[in-house]
């Protein structure tokens, strides 16, 4: 057990869970980092944690300052939580699409929140470019300043990842690991644990798996940004090569469609005890593709992004998922409660 000064220091080294089913059936050892446990419930706490320090180092944010961030949620609540232990105060611009827990969550921290509606990137109204806009207003208006966490294009996210995510993977793992596998949102944890991981040995293969509505496996396979359809995953899904993506090149692309994540999350959640996100549900399933690639035998590691919960109104909702005309699991209807 560790002590540390404030909530910070509970971010990141956490564990490895085997996971039972993807590794029988592939003959390999499958580990999906159980990033759900830190203290924001996401992979997303690392990211914030990294983008405010680098901001104190480069002398850009004082006392009382604001943190303004455009997010699908995790990555503000992250930020939220880092501005709450530091004495900063967050304005996060979301999506008016994203769940409702994660916006209660944000508010929760203390984030003041402003909904907008989803428009695509190119569109001058999309929630990223809105938040610079209103970062750049709240610097010149506000007496303590204000920063854009700017989590898409500003690197300290991916380099987060490659000092922290990928150093614990290669110590947990002793080393023994051959591929390493995950979904994109900005790409922070992808290319940061891929350039971690490649600085121990140059053997471990890097696979990204996309959801569907995504244009990176096109991109990564044909050398075109294409996308067609959409996922009801939240957090993941890219359209364009990101500041952090910058570099990156995987050395395995697939493609997951929702059904197949969704299947995967709810048999991780009864056979396995683990709640998860929608975005974990892509990540096992490219991590299942890969290890058949690769043959039986070999050690592969993805991201377990976050805590289930955050979906109970989505993910885990049969009036949801028929609305997106995928399979409601029989134990998710309503009924009488019962043992018999
Ligand atoms: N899963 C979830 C649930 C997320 O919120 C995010 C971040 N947007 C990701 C995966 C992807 O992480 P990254 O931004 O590092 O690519």
């Amino acid at each position: 057990m560790s002590r540390h000064p404030n909530v910070l220091g509970a971010i990141g080294n956490t564990p490895l869970i085997r996971l039972k089913r993807a590794s029988e059936e592939t003959g390999c050892e499958i580990y999906g980092k159980a990033e759900f446990l830190n203290p924001g419930q996401s992979v997303k706490d690392r990211a914030g944690l990294f983008i405010v320090q680098d901001a104190e180092k480069k002398g850009l944010l004082e006392p009382g300052g604001v943190i303004v961030e455009g997010t699908a949620g995790n990555t503000g609540i992250g930020l939220s939580l880092v501005a709450d232990a530091l004495g900063y105060r967050t304005v996060i611009v979301i999506p008016e699409t994203q769940s409702q827990e994660k916006k209660d969550a944000l508010r929760l921290m203390g984030a003041e929140l402003v909904e907008v509606p989803a428009v695509p990137y190119k569109d001058p109204n999309n929630y990223v470019k809105l938040s610079g806009r209103l970062a750049e207003q709240l610097a010149r208006t506000h007496p303590q300043g204000a920063i854009w966490a700017n989590q898409f294009d500003n690197v300290a996210n991916r380099e987060g990842h490659m000092v922290t995510t990928a150093e614990e993977i290669w110590s947990t793992t002793g080393g023994e690991i051959d591929g390493f596998i995950c979904a994109v949102g900005t790409g922070g944890t992808l290319a940061g644990v891929a350039a971690g991981l490649k600085k121990h040995s140059g053997h471990i293969r890097i696979g990204i798996a996309d959801p569907i509505g995504a244009a990176l496996y096109s991109y990564y396979t044909t050398g075109e940004l294409r996308s067609e359809g959409s996922s009801i995953t939240e957090g993941i899904g890219q359209g364009r090569i990101t500041g952090n993506l910058e570099g990156f090149r995987p050395d395995f692309a697939c493609q997951v469609a929702d059904e197949e994540a969704v299947r995967i999350v709810f048999d991780l959640l009864v056979e396995e005890g683990l709640c998860l996100g929608g975005s974990s549900g892509v990540n096992v399933a490219g991590a299942i593709r890969m290890a058949r690639e690769m043959g039986p035998g070999h050690t592969i590691v993805t991201i377990l992004c976050d805590y289930g919960n955050r979906y109970q109104s989505k993910l885990f909702n049969p009036d949801f998922l028929r609305s997106k005309h995928l399979p409601v699991p029989a134990w998710m209807e309503p009924r009488e409660r019962g043992f018999d």
